[in-house]
This record gives structure tokens, sequence and C-alpha cells, in this order.
């Protein structure tokens, strides 16, 4: 049950062509999920009338959004001709701000990437706009006939519904109006996410196939800092000015390897994120040089280090998926979500940490409650480029009159 708000009343309203809105999403959606799939299929499923599944499909296909692939197995009759997502196709720019390096890709509308590029990240605000309103001016006039959009990720909070920042901590960044910039300068439209929040969009649309059931889970992110989205009814919960979801500041633990970004010491992701892991690394040497000497140590080399069997490294590990573990126990309590996403370079190291994640959590969760499944992205190495082009993507197959 949703309570009707009059104050949008107006957008929601259910016109003569709503219906048909709806429909054509459903279809999209079918052959979104299901490809292969031939119109009679579809019908069969929905049980829409096999005409209006054929018309929909037609204006699908001239719209650019889906494609003919040939004949499939007659099951008695015509053979049926199968239908997929357009590939190939340019339709999403993402841009992945990250505080190390900034990705910016194009997708087509199935989400595979087919060209990217990246560049050091400056803390320099307007240096980056520039460049990024030129990299994204390039890759306009190359794909001229494309319609294109943009999808923003940052480690911040972001205002979706004015597309701004309200503050990136790492650059110590406010308000930054790069949407405005785009959609002005370039005249396309650009929206913006905080980098869990968009990540919990991708895992929403393109994550595992389990997920696809699930409508309502939490996308835990360990990078530096470390940040959730909460997806509620199918949807990212972002709260006030885009401001919900930073658990990474709530208090797990007193004695924290490393200070959190919020000047705090006794935050979450002081004590369970990348930066945790490394400071706990490091201070297990304190007293007598490490084995990597002065060279910075980083996630990547702790895990292949743990994969030699070193045991400073595991421990690093292990003791940070302790805190991780206590802190998705407190959000399970308070949530109630059906699964756990964790995202991040730590779960290249999941075969090491995740009976530590999974123990500690089960501890901390009331016995009677629903224990959800816990369990590691399976967007890829660069989850949060995924999220900023699902940011795009999912305007394509959301409806926006069933929200
Ligand atoms: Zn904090």
């Amino acid at each position: 049950m949703k309570r009707i708000y009059l104050q949008k009343a107006k957008n929601q309203i259910a016109r003569p062509n709503t219906i048909r809105d709806i429909n054509k999403q459903i279809v999209l959606n079918y052959v979104r999920e299901r490809a292969p799939i031939s119109r009679a299929e579809i019908a069969r499923e929905t049980e829409l009338q096999r005409s209006t599944v054929s018309a929909i499909v037609d204006e699908l296909q001239t719209t650019g959004l889906i494609e003919e692939i040939g004949i499939g197995d007659s099951t008695g009759g015509r053979k049926p001709t199968l239908l997929r997502l357009k590939t190939g196709n340019p339709v999403a720019i993402g841009v992945d701000l990250d505080p190390r390096k900034t990705t910016i890709a194009v997708a087509d509308l199935a989400g595979k990437v087919l060209e990217k590029e990246d560049f050091p990240t400056s803390h320099n605000a307007e240096f980056m706009s520039n460049q990024i309103l030129e990299k994204i001016g390039k890759i306009i006039s190359k794909y001229k006939d494309s319609e294109l959009e943009v999808g923003i990720s940052v480690p911040g909070i972001a205002d979706q519904v004015n597309g701004k920042t309200l503050y990136i901590p790492y650059f110590q960044w406010h308000d930054w109006d790069i949407c405005q910039q785009i959609n002005e300068k370039l005249g396309i439209y650009a929206t913006i996410d905080n980098d869990a929040n968009a990540i919990a969009v991708a895992e929403l649309w393109f994550g595992r196939e389990s997920i696809r059931k699930v409508s309502n889970f939490i996308t835990v992110l360990v990078s530096q800092g470390i940040g959730t989205g909460i997806v509620f009814e199918g949807q990212v919960y972002r709260g006030e000015k885009g401001a919900a979801g930073e658990f990474g500041h709530m208090i797990v633990g007193v004695e924290a390897p490393v200070p959190c970004s919020c000047g705090g010491n006794f935050c979450w992701e002081s004590n369970a994120s990348e930066s945790a892991i490394i400071g706990r690394y490091e201070k297990s040497f304190m007293n007598n040089g490490h084995p990597l000497g002065s060279s910075v140590v980083t996630l990547p080399m702790i895990i292949s280090l743990a994969e030699q069997g070193e045991k400073q490294a595991i421990d690093a590990l292990r003791e940070s998926a302790k805190f991780l573990g206590i802190g998705i126990a407190n959000l399970i309590v308070g949530l109630s979500p059906q699964a756990v996403i964790i995202s991040g370079n730590i779960t290249k190291a999941w075969h090491i940490i995740k009976d530590e994640i999974l123990s500690v959590a089960e501890r901390g969760i009331i016995r009677d409650l629903p224990h959800p499944s816990i369990m590691a992205s399976t967007l890829g190495d660069q989850p949060t480029l995924i999220g900023a082009l699902s940011l795009v993507l999912a305007r394509k197959f959301a409806s926006a009159t069933m929200s």
C-alpha cells in the first residue's frame, strides 16, 4: 500500500496511455531478462494479447531498444523470431569519480562497455569539471546520431533531484554542480548519485540472478571508506537530499587503526574499510620494518601476501572482516533486508574473509530474526563504473508510472 501524495498526483495520474506505457516496460523487461525470447513466449507469460505484444515489440524496435536475432526452435507450427536488447548502440556515458582515478565509459543498453578511458582524479573541482566536459564533448561528437545520457558516481553525498553533490569529503568539495554544467554546455541529460547508491542501482538491474527476485537489500561498498546503498521495494532509498546510507559513520568498535574521514575514531569505516586493513597491516610491523620497505602498501598487495600465507596479511584481513561483520549485523537487525551484497577490492579476498564475516554477522543477529544471505558482488572489477552507467540504463527499463 502506498499513500497517494497530491503534490505528485499530476505526474502519476492514469492517462489513456498509462496502461500502454506499463505494458511496454513489462515487455522490454521480458526481453532484458529472458532474451532470447519470442513474441509468443512473452504473450504466453504475460497473458497479454499476441497483437498487443507485437505492436509493442514493433515500437521498441523502431525506437532502437530491441532487435531480432534470428529464428528459434519451433514447438509446432511456424518457427518464432527471437528478440534481445539492441546491442552495440551507445546509449549511456558513465563517469566514475574515484578518489584515485576517474573513468569515463560508453555502454550499450545491455550495459556492455563499448569504450572507456581513465585519468588521475584531481582535487581541483573546476579542473575536474573541465576534464569531464571536454571528454564527454568528444564522445558526443563521435556518436552524433545517438541519444546519450550521462550517469555520474561520486564518493560523497549527492542530491539526485537537484543534480549536484552536497559534499565529497575526500576532496572537500561542496555543491559541485556538474550535472547542470553538462546540461547547459553540452545539451544532454546528466544524473548523479553516491557511489554505493549507484552500485545498488546496478545490483538491482544488472546483478546476480538471485537478486532479481529480491526487492529489499543492502549494498556495502568497501573502499577507502564504507558506503551503503539501501534498496526498499525495488528502489534505492536516498533520504533527504540523498544523505541516507551513511552507515560508514555508525559507531563500531573503539580502537580503530586509522582515523575516519569525518574526524571520528569509532566509525565503521575506520575499523573495516580498505584504509583500516592497510592501517592494521602496517601497525603489525610497527617495530620491525615491514617486508614491503618504503613502497606504498595497497589492498591488492595485502591480498596477494595473504594468499601466499603471510600471517600478518591474513590477520589484517580477518580482523577487518570481523568489524565488517559487526556493522553488517547492525544493518540487518535494524533494516531486515533479504540480502547484503559486499563490493569493492576486498571481495577479491572473499575466500579469506567470508567465514569471519558470516560467523560474526550470524552471532550478531538475534536468533529468531530472519538471517539474510551475505554475498560478494558479481559486478566485476569496477562496480562503481557499472553503477554510474546503471543510473542511465535503469531509466530506460524502469516505469515512471509504476513507482
Ligand atoms: Zn566517520
